[in-house]
């Protein structure tokens, strides 16, 4: 028996352990390995060897390491030819198939002693755990995707809960200017009875742009909660141009008037009698009347606004609101579009704003499937151009129809 050849030299009971070993495994399911002293294999079973893609004949002789790609059994130059599986254990060992596919294999070891009382060698059974293995990789795999998943949802909840707490600070802080300010004008007229008419109107007219002011306040947070919610109802149908430009001229007109500022209308190439677009009335109504609205405040008295329209590559109407205003300091113009932010050049103006107008005007305008955006320059003016398309896609149109 070529096995039997690699024995040492009278080492009887090895061999007989082998002999009596070959009986009792041509039964088991497992691979069953006896190795000697060194490492090297004396017998492997039928099993194994099918286990490990080859021949019985080409693992006998084979060195221990060259069947395993973990653990280290190739003893040292010292002297040092104990191999590790020199007492009754269990583990797991992952092994070479021969054409590179993963095994793992669960190796239960036990000793071998000489007559006299010397470890001649190691019998070991391997049962393929290959399989389990791998569910256990890939229960482990998920549960790292879970386990960084809800990282993420929990740091998504975290961010949130910040920026509740930093938006409900900003609003506290927004209604209580105002709202200061009303106690102490009611302070002041209650305190004193005898208030010469005059001042009493003044501190009245006080009151009003304070109730005013909060009253927008409250209504632009509304609708930003709204939009956010989904809760905006689009009505998209076709909207002949020439009566959405003379309800905004209607509105907007005496505005400008007031403060002296030329404001007029240009309609580009567009064949106004005709010209429609599919658009939600309202919200364009609003998109431009805020613009507009915006042109009037930061441009000064003798000023010039205009809103023109233009229709670029047949399928997209633009909308520009030109001012010649105070402009947007360069190193602002990332902000504008945040929530509550007023320029450093608008505030020192008496004209008083919620900083969420703009905020606003974006979300309708994506909604409508537009874009916004805008250039300026200081103490010279602002152009806003807004571009819609001349009929949203209907997935879009639906998808907000069905959110609301
Ligand atoms: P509000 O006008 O109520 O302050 P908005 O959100 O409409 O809020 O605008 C945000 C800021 O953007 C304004 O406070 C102002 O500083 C700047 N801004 C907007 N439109 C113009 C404009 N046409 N010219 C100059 N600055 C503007």
């Amino acid at each position: 028996m070529s096995e039997i050849t690699h024995l040492d030299a009278g080492d009887q009971r090895l061999k007989e352990s082998i002999q009596r070993y070959r009986r009792m495994v041509q039964t088991v399911q497992d691979g069953v390995m006896v190795l000697d002293a060194g490492n090297n294999l004396l017998f492997a079973n039928e099993q194994l060897a099918e286990m490990l893609g080859c021949t019985v004949e080409s693992l006998l002789g084979e060195h221990l390491s060259t069947l395993v790609l973990d653990g280290d059994f190739s003893g040292g130059a010292d002297g040092q030819r104990r191999p590790r599986l020199t007492v009754s254990e269990q583990r797991e060992l992952q092994f070479r198939h021969a054409e590179g596919a993963e095994i793992w294999g669960l190796v239960r070891s036990t000793p071998l002693f000489d007559a006299e009382g010397e470890f001649c060698g190691v019998r070991a059974s391997v049962s393929d755990i290959t399989a389990l293995k791998r569910a256990e990789a890939e229960v482990s795999r998920l549960r790292e995707q879970i386990e960084s998943r809800s990282l993420v949802v929990e740091q998504r909840v975290q961010e949130r809960t910040l920026q509740m707490e930093d938006f409900v600070a900003t609003v506290s802080h927004e209604f209580r200017t105002p709202l200061t300010s009303v106690r102490g004008y009611v302070d002041l007229m209650l305190s004193d009875p005898a208030l010469p008419p005059e001042q009493r109107e003044k501190y009245l007219m006080r009151l009003l742009a304070n109730a005013e002011h909060l009253t927008n306040l409250l209504n632009n947070l509304l609708d930003l909660s709204r939009i956010a919610e989904g809760h905006i109802q689009l009505d998209l149908r076709p909207v002949p141009l020439r009566d959405v430009l003379s309800q905004l001229e209607e509105a907007m007109t005496p505005q400008f008037h007031d403060k002296r500022i030329d404001f007029m209308i240009e309609l580009g190439a567009l064949p106004t009698t005709t010209f429609t677009l599919v658009t939600d009335r309202e919200s364009l109504i609003r998109i431009l009347s805020n613009l507009l609205s915006n042109a009037c405040k930061y441009t000064p008295a003798g000023g010039v606004v205009s809103l023109q329209t233009e229709l670029v590559e047949g399928d997209t109407v633009w909308f520009m609101v030109t001012d010649s205003g105070v402009g947007i300091p360069l190193s602002e113009q990332g902000r504008i579009f945040s929530k509550f932010y007023r320029g450093s050049n608008t505030r020192r103006l008496p004209t008083r704003g919620t900083g969420l107008g703009l905020a606003i005007t974006k979300s309708l305008v994506e909604l409508l499937g537009g874009e916004i955006g805008f250039v300026s320059q200081e103490d010279a003016g602002t152009v806003f151009r807004v571009s819609l398309p001349l009929a949203p896609e209907l997935s879009k149109a639906s998808a907000s129809d069905s959110s609301s």
